[in-house]
Order: structure tokens, then sequence, then C-alpha cells
């Protein structure tokens, strides 16, 4: 039986786990905090549960799947919901809109409170479907690092379709054009945001991304995001994958441009090198190949590109709760592109960001005490290039609880009776992730978008690369696809 490595825990190593031991593999997984679900986990602080990082759930059919393909019924590890209501978006000018997982609902509310005709919102997603319909085979299911993928039906179809899939004007652009209200245009610019990139320099291509949300719908797992992780795990190990915590790898072997296996460390012994046939880095691709194959040559244009946004995040407990929020919050900045001129050129966060909160108590009540709310509050930051973060978290935690108290009318300061915080250093530290960025490369250029580092390396027989830093991209769908595709190549 051949031996495969999975370096980390992450939604993209336990996945292609599954996967690889489904096809008859010894499967080992080493990770090297106590815990697996890297970015995708959670942790418990004075009466409250909160998720770490993810918050979103979309696609849910990709988790599905991995238990459908080792004969298991889903509904058996894990079960969640879709949401009626997706977001509730909030102006300073005390302007509300509800989107509604309900298109012609959603188009009437936009219509009724910005004067944007229901029949553009409605045109805008049968768009932004016909653009994830042409992508998904091509771009979001295969390699594009194979001359097979660009000779395939799926890819003329997209060649015929070029023109129509926004790749060469930005996706503020395209917006605009089809928006008069600056409201609704800045709504659906706020899709950049869930790769990490600029609507102001980001392809219009990425307008594909409100059709996940709109037209598939958004969902909620019913023991919080992290029993995505739990339970895939769990799967994994009833498959008889071992997961090997506080194990962090520290070299992968190579001899004559082939991998040999492994050199890792863990609290009682260093330095332990193990043989495998296989090995699969879900750790972030950059210090892959800078700390854990110095000597290996590097694709350095492709490991330069400039990062995907990082953030802030605000973990606080709150003692009320509040009837207009919903489990997905937005609290608009008055001007949206000075907010990312100050993310994406200053390297700073702006005096006036948009605010994300995210409450699962809403719909998971004992995540938090009786009568009190658990508020993930994240502010988008950019990555880590050794900013003077102490400062820049005081002054954004201030504004950031001015503007909430401004826009709900209560002091939120006298509310929070806990709190943690998350911040593009410790993202670094906890997951690996080079610079602390959520979904590696950024994509604020046509090649960054869509030429990501392959699922396989071409100079390196037997080694591949699954997770959010690789092709197809970050967030939870993409990472779970990247094992698709990886492991599509890895022959048993
Ligand atoms: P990661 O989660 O990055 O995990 C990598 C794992 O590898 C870690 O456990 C790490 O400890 C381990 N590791 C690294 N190096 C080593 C080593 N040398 N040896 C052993 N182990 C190692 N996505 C969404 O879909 N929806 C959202 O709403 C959303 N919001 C987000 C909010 C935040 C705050 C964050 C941080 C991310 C968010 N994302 C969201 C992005 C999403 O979390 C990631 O794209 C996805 O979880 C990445 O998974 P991954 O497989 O790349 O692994």
């Amino acid at each position: 039986m051949k031996k495969v490595a999975i370096i980390g825990a992450g939604i993209g190593g336990i996945s292609t786990a599954i996967r690889l031991a489904h096809k008859g593999f010894e499967v080992s997984v080493f990770e090297a905090n106590s815990y697996a679900g890297g970015k995708l986990s959670s942790f418990d602080l004075n009466g409250y549960r909160f998720d770490a990082g993810p918050s979103l759930f979309t696609l849910p059919n990709l988790v599905e799947e991995l238990f459908e393909l080792v004969g298991k019924n889903p509904k058996e590890y894990f079960e969640y919901t879709k949401l009626p209501d997706i977001c509730h978006y909030f102006w300073e000018d005390a302007t509300k809109l509800t989107a509604w997982a309900e298109n012609e609902r959603f188009a009437k509310e936009v219509e009724d409170v910005t004067g944007e005709p229901a029949q553009k919102i409605l045109d805008f997603l049968k768009d932004s479907a016909f653009k994830y319909e042409v992508l998904d085979g091509l771009f979001l299911q295969d390699s594009l690092h194979k001359f097979s993928t660009w000779t395939s039906a799926k890819a003329l179809k997209g060649y015929l379709n070029l023109p129509k899939l926004g790749i060469f004007g930005t996706m503020n652009d395209a917006n605009e054009k089809l928006f008069k209200n600056p409201k609704i245009v800045q709504l659906f610019n706020r899709y950049a945001t869930y790769n990490g990139s600029d609507p102001y320099q980001t392809p219009a291509t990425l307008n594909i991304i409100p059709h996940l949300e709109y037209n598939i719908g958004a969902f909620f797992p019913k023991k919080g995001m992290v029993s995505i992780t739990n339970s895939l795990v769990k799967l994994a190990e009833d498959l008889g994958v071992q997961f090997l915590y506080e194990s962090k790898v520290e070299e992968i072997l190579v001899e004559k441009d082939k991998v040999s296996g492994i050199r890792y460390s863990n609290i009682s012994e260093k330095n332990i090198s193990k043989a495998f046939d296989v090995v699969v880095s879900n750790m972030d691709v950059t210090p892959t190949y800078r700390k854990l194959m110095p000597n290996q040559k590097h694709p350095d244009r492709l490991l330069n590109q400039p990062k995907s946004s990082s953030g802030v995040i605000f973990y606080w407990g709150i003692k009320k709760q509040f009837a207009e929020l919903g489990l997905h919050n937005i609290f608009f900045s008055d001007d949206y592109q000075q907010e990312f001129n100050t993310m994406f050129q200053e390297k700073t966060i702006s005096q006036d960001p948009t605010v994300y909160i995210n409450i699962t108590s809403k719909l998971k009540p004992d995540d938090a005490p009786e009568g009190c709310e658990n508020w993930f509050v994240l502010i988008n930051a950019p990555a880590n290039e050794g900013q003077n973060w102490d400062k820049i978290i005081a002054d954004t935690r201030q504004n950031v609880i001015q503007k909430v108290s401004r826009i709900l009318g209560e002091n939120i300061a006298d509310l929070i009776e806990c709190e943690e915080i998350l911040d593009p250093r410790t993202i670094e530290s906890k997951t690996s992730s080079a610079q602390g960025a959520l979904y590696g490369n950024s994509s604020n250029n046509r090649y960054a978008a869509f030429l990501r580092h392959a699922n396989f390396s071409s100079k390196i027989k037997n080694l591949y690369f699954v997770g959010g830093s690789v092709h197809p991209g970050g967030g939870i769908p993409l990472a779970i696809s990247s094992a698709k595709i990886a492991a599509k190549y890895i022959e048993a």
C-alpha cells in the first residue's frame, strides 16, 4: 500500500486525506497545531463559543460529496440549514436592507429601499449564474495546468463566451455600468472581498460569486462552522486516516527530483525522518517552498504576487440581544473606494471601515449565555508587512465601536463583557499563511485571478499542493475542490 503524508489538517488537507484513503492509500496527516481545521476551527471564551474563521457556508454539496464518495450518509455526520435571510445591510444614513434568499423578494426589497429596478437585480443574478456555469466546469473543477483541460469541450464553451465573462474590465466598472444606485454597486462590489480582492482592480469575472449565495443559497451548519471540520475528521478517521497533532513538518525530503518523505518534530522528539511515496502540502504554498524546500527551485514570480487581504477580528461576548441583527450583518463605510485604497495601497485600515458582524447564537442559542450574543466582528485588513498592528488595532477597535454604536443607537462598548482578538500576525503564526492572508495571492489582476500555483509540482515527482493558496482558490468550497483536483492526479 502506497504511503501518503499530508502536511496540515486544514479543510483542504482533510478532504484530500478522505479521497486518498478511499483510493487505497495509507494516509498520515501531520498537523502543527493541537487541533484540526486550521482557519476552520473554534474556541470557547467565558461561556461563549466562537467559530474562529469562516462564517459563511456555501456549496454544502461539496462537503456532502465526500461522504457520498465513500458510501456514507452525510446526515449521519453533518447537518445544516438554508438561510431565509442571507445578510442584513446597514448604512450610516439609516438605510437598511435585507438580502433575502428568495431572489424576487430581495429584488423587490432593493427597489423599495433604493429605487434600483428589481429587474436589474434579477438580470445581474442570471448573468452571475451564467458566468458560474461556464467557469465551474473549466476552472473550478479541473487543473488549469494540464493541456487536456484547455482542449476539452468545457474549454471550448469558455472560449466562445470569453467576452461575456468580464475578464477585461473591473468588477466595479461592470457594476457601475449596470446599477445607478451607489449602495447597490457597493453591495455587489463587496463580493470581491470573498476572495480577499479589491473590486476596483479585480476582474468582473468575480461577479460569479453572488450566484453562490443568491441562486444556490447560504447555509448554516447546525453545530457551527467547526462541525464541517469535525465531521470530516471523523469520516477520515473512520477510513483509517491517522492524524498526528503537534507534529510540525520541517522539510520535504527529495531524492533525484522525487519526494522520498518528510522530516518533522513533535513535542517529544525532534527531526524525525519518515519515508513516504507521496507528499501533499496543505500548508500555504509560499512557506512550503521557502521553509520546507529551501534548496529546490522556487516559482518566484508566483510566490511574490501580492497577497489577498487579511483581517482583524474582534470576538466579543455581548450582554444583550439585538432583534434587528441576523446571522450575517454588514455596516458599510461611506467611501468604499477610499477603504480599498487604504487597504491595498496604503496597507492599513481605513478610519471608516466596513464592519461585518456574524452572530451564530442567532441560530444556535447555546453559543452564548441567555440574553447575550456572540459577536464575531471582522474588518478587512491588509496582509502583514510588519505594520504597527497594535496601534492599527487600537484605532480600529475605537472606530468600529463608534460606527456600530451610531447605527444601532446603543453604546456597544458598555456591552462587551469578554474579548479575544485575531490579526494578520496571529493568523500567520496559527496557520502558516503567508503574511496572514486569508486567501493566498490576491486576485487583483487577471494573471493572479486565474493562474494560481498548480495542484502538483512540475519539477518534483509525487509532490502535490492543496488548500486556499493554490488552484482554484481560497474559501472553503475552493479549498475542498483543490483536494478533488489533486486526488484525481495521484495514482494509487
Ligand atoms: P488552512 O485552514 O490554512 O490550514 C492549514 C493547516 O496546515 C493549519 O492547520 C496549519 O497549522 C497546518 N500547517 C501549516 N504548516 C504546517 C507544517 N509545516 N506542519 C504541519 N502542519 C502545518 N472561507 C469561506 O468559505 N467562508 C468564509 O466566511 C470565510 N471567512 C474567513 C474568515 C477568516 C477570519 C479567515 C481566517 C478565513 C476565512 N475564510 C472563509 C477562508 C477559509 O477559512 C480558508 O480559505 C480555508 O479554510 C483554507 O483552508 P486550507 O485547507 O487552505 O487550510
